[in-house]
């Protein structure tokens, strides 16, 4: 699946979200710039195939797991960051001052990177090319219906056409009130 998708589908989708269906002092725990990590989180999946590339230049056999799909393309991967974020919650709980404040900022990183994440493996797995529950099971989840990239091309183009009216109109409305 190409790139641009797996950035801009939960990208525009976590930023929509926060817009209309957050509260505003839920909003505020969100800074609006650390959405980009949804973006991060969408893309790094596929940081295999920059390891084959790698593991290749190095005439390095590359491990089993780390095959494109595989491990990168778990939802294990999304409850090991998921479980980051839990300890990194409840830092936030046990600690003052500065410390809280950077426990706040990692949750957030982890959290909304593991979106990111989980996004990025539910669409490669509608597209039937990973196998989402890696190390478990071989099997190529959900693969039955796979979505045309031509399709995905105009849905790119949709979501970010409907993202930039959002922009324009939500931000025009905001200098308003
Ligand atoms: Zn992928």
């Amino acid at each position: 699946m190409l790139a641009t998708t797996h950035v801009i589908i939960p990208l525009v989708i976590a930023d929509l979200i926060r817009d209309y269906f957050l509260k505003h002092k839920h909003r505020r725990l969100i800074p609006r710039r650390y959405i980009f990590f949804v973006g991060v989180g969408g893309i790094l999946p596929d940081i295999d195939i920059a390891l084959a590339y790698l593991f290749n230049f190095l005439s390095i056999e590359l491990p089993r797991l780390l095959r494109h799909g595989r491990i990168t393309h778990s939802i294990f991967l999304v409850l090991a960051l998921l479980i980051a974020s839990a300890f990194l919650w409840s830092g936030t709980k046990f600690s003052k001052g500065p410390s809280k404040k950077e426990h706040h900022s990692w949750f957030l990183i982890s959290i909304l990177v593991a979106i990111g994440v989980l996004a990025h493996i539910l669409l490669d797995g509608f597209a039937g090319d990973t196998t989402p529950y890696y190390p478990l099971s071989q099997a190529v989840a959900f693969g039955a219906q796979r979505i045309n990239q031509q399709l995905m091309i105009s849905i790119d183009a949709v979501i970010l056409l409907a993202w930039l009216f959002h922009e324009e109109w939500h931000h025009n409305i905001k200098k308003f009130f």
